[in-house]
């Protein structure tokens, strides 16, 4: 039976004929549907009257605190607009600490007095809902018999509609809190941390004399994701219940061609592409750019950036789209961090930056030397970089980005900054006090070609593994798991260069505005570097000797997760963050709580899910296999024979050698009663072993007979 259902699911795809041509072409269409499903600008001051529309853009725009009066008439706005657009329903969207999103539809039928069915949607019901709280993880914060927790509008995130086959809900994007105030989501950090930080550039400016702009802090997600077909999805219960392919022995061919990294894109998959982008845009998310990524049937789509709060939305949407849109072409977006073994993972680059008015805080300009705002801005993240390595760090663990960190792939734990050549020469001018002329570099590059047209080089050449990158104009934290939430990471950023901003508005108020300024800032700079240039690294982050070196650097180096959720206990960072109001002691310590079980129980589910697959489907294939042999080996002797008897004993010894290797590694799970801090490693380790005895085995079982998807078909059948 399980013998043939590899098959079926060959068979399957064999049969697929029907890959859907591509759409018509219509240049223009995007830009008759992009943002129509996005309660937006354009929307807003259709259906508001321009005084409320004014205040709901001030408060979407400027940050100012909404008028209370106004929700009424928002709400009712948003309520015809969204029925235009086809809505039945509506919700608040939501990000509790489960790491997707959440919703609870409500229609917006009801019933008048005389029982006759009407739309509603009120202001009170804009603003506020209350889902039960103590259902989502709350590290303590919640218990069952005090459950009440709020949403409520976010409203600097615009309220957008989300289609399905029958209808479509307005949803509302919000914070998720308790009902004493104490933060239950990734949103309301995140807000505080926006702030904080837009305060601390504020000052930072005025010391330099620059006249109020609006300030914004910046985000563009890169995502990276697999598909994979869903016949073989089905078929694996590890990537149905974990993610993550729990066996696989690695094929012959895999990445080592380095052939699929910017390769055409097949057709199937660009037709997932083109779908997904187009319900991305009608969402006012600015889809950029897609390609094949390093491993087999491994993707990666990256929007143009956007505000943060905005951008982190914009990427819980989109990966919630991928997963949708790929189910509906018959294919399953896998976004955990290692979901095959032996070839690339996949990540979530940051991209972060900061602009003020019109002007990018981390653009250096054309001689970064005499760009006194860009070098003071650099030095605050070298600092905040140096002082909170750790945090950021922390925010990067998940059970799947375990198998991906410091593994070739990605950086290492340990968190430094790559400034490149140039860069780095600079700062190291500032530090010694010193002003020399910038030698540019011959720019144009010689191709030897008549006809190519004259292309510029680049300043510095790019490092893919340092986790913290500078990349022009713009920070790039390459660390982050692809399914995680980019909220964490940037909120300790901010919390982070707020404090370091106002480190250095502190020396420098006193002199702003006065012919001491230059000099007290070169010495304050000259200052920090000297004392926070140990982060800079341009090397190989991936090489052994970068190890020794932070050691003696004395950077952290928290290698295993359960090490690195530690410095959200530290007093150091209770502090800062405390301090920006970002996070309360308890607040962090219950988050502390919910990420150590979350990655607990996820080992533990792994643990389980592999003993099951090896117990009820890898087994009995082995003991009917081994039963075959040794019945042949018995007739063979029988018989009288003497070719064939050596090689039968041999292929019976290794299977059954494997077997026993199998029974006993089943049972070493087995043994553990209980998976928790202490014994997770260990627990890791067993399941590790199992794979390793399933894998071997899958290499001498008849092909024929091997119950689950191998690597070769799951990674390049599609
Ligand atoms: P690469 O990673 O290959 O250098 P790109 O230069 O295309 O790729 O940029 C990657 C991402 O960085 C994109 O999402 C882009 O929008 C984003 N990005 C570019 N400039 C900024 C900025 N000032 N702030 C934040 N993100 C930015
Ligand atoms: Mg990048």
């Amino acid at each position: 039976m399980s013998a043939n259902r590899r098959e079926r699911a060959l068979e399957a795809l064999a049969r697929r004929v029907d890959l859907p041509d591509a759409p018509p072409t219509n240049a223009s269409a995007p830009l008759d549907y992009y943002g129509k499903d996005v309660f937006n600008a354009a929307a807003i001051r259709k259906y508001l009257s321009r005084g409320a529309a004014e205040k709901l853009l001030a408060t979407i725009q400027d940050g100012a605190r909404l008028d209370p009066n106004v929700a009424g008439d928002v709400a009712h706005a948003m309520k015809d607009w969204a029925i235009s657009r086809g809505a039945t329903h509506f919700t608040h969207w939501f990000q509790p600490m489960t790491g997707s999103t959440a919703e609870k539809h409500d229609a917006f039928l009801d019933l008048n007095e005389q029982g006759e069915a009407i739309m509603t949607f009120s202001g009170k019901n804009l603003v506020k809902s209350e889902p039960d709280a103590s259902s989502f993880p709350s590290g303590g914060l919640r218990c069952t018999f005090e459950a009440r927790g709020y949403t409520a509008w976010d409203p600097t995130s615009p309220a957008f509609v989300k289609r399905n086959p029958k209808g479509a809900t307005l949803c509302i994007p919000s914070i998720f809190c308790s009902h004493t105030g104490e933060t239950l989501d990734r949103k309301i950090p995140l807000l505080r941390s926006i702030q904080a930080l837009k305060r601390s550039i504020e000052r930072f400016m005025t010391c330099f004399g620059v006249p109020a702009a609006r300030t914004t802090i910046t985000l563009g997600a890169e995502q990276e994701y697999f598909l994979v077909d869903r016949e073989f999805y089905l078929r694996r219960p590890d990537l149905v219940q974990t993610g993550r392919a729990l066996f696989g022995a690695a094929p012959a061919k895999h990445q080592q061609l380095e052939d699929h990294y910017f390769g055409a894109v097949k057709p199937r998959v660009l037709n997932f592409m083109a779908e997904v982008e187009e319900e991305l845009w009608r969402l006012g998310i600015p889809a950029k750019t897609r390609h094949n990524e390093v491993a087999p049937a491994q993707f990666e789509l990256a929007p143009t950036f956007e505000e943060l709060n905005l951008a982190v939305d914009h990427n819980m949407l989109t990966m919630e789209i991928l997963r949708r849109v790929a189910e509906k072409n018959g294919l399953v977006c896998l976004l955990h961090e290692k979901p095959f073994a032996g070839v690339n993972g996949s990540g979530k680059h940051n991209n972060w930056s900061a602009t003020y008015g019109s002007r990018n805080l981390l653009d250096p300009g054309d001689d970064p030397r005499r760009n006194s705002i860009f070098l003071a801005f650099l030095t605050a993240i070298v600092r905040a970089v140096d002082l909170r390595g750790d945090l950021l760090r922390c925010s990067t663990v998940t059970a799947g980005n375990d198998w991906r960190l410091g593994a070739n792939e990605a950086p290492p734990a340990i968190v430094s900054i790559y400034l490149g050549d140039r860069l780095t020469e600079t700062l190291e001018q500032v530090e010694r006090g010193v002003f020399e002329e910038y030698r540019a570099r011959p720019k144009t590059l010689k191709i030897g070609l008549t006809t190519a047209p004259r292309l510029e080089g680049d300043d510095s050449d790019r490092n893919r593994t340092s986790p913290f990158a500078f990349t022009g104009n713009k920070f790039e934290f390459r660390a982050c798991g692809s399914s995680q939430s980019c909220a964490p990471f940037n909120t300790y950023l901010n919390a982070s260069v707020a404090e370091s901003l106002d480190y250095i508005s502190e020396r420098l108020e006193p002199v702003a505005g006065t012919p001491r300024f230059d000099e007290t800032l070169q010495g304050l700079l000259a200052e920090l570097i000297k004392s926070h240039k140990r982060v800079i690294y341009n090397g190989n982050n991936y090489s052994e000797s970068w190890v020794k070196e932070a050691e003696r650097r004395g950077l952290p180096n928290l290698k295993t997760s359960l090490q690195a959720l530690r410095p959200l206990l530290d007093a150091k960072n209770h502090q800062l963050l405390e301090k920006y109001g970002v996070f309360s002691a308890i607040e962090l310590e219950s988050r502390y709580e919910i990420f150590t079980e979350e990655y607990v129980r996820k080992i533990q589910i792994e643990g389980e899910v592999a003993r099951d697959m090896a117990q009820n489907m890898i087994l009995p294939v082995v003991l009917s296999e081994y039963g075959k042999l040794a019945q042949s080996l018995q007739a063979a002797q029988n018989a009288g024979l003497a070719a064939g008897i050596a090689g039968i004993k041999r292929s019976t010894e290794t299977l059954g050698g494997l077997l026993d290797e199998l029974q006993e590694r089943i049972a070493a799970l087995a043994d553990f009663k209980t998976v928790d801090v202490e014994n997770c490693e260990r627990y890791i380790e067993a399941t590790k072993a199992l794979r390793s005895t399933v894998d071997a085995l899958e290499l001498v079982v008849d092909d024929a007979k091997w119950p689950l998807p191998k690597y070769r078909e799951m990674l390049f059948v599609y």
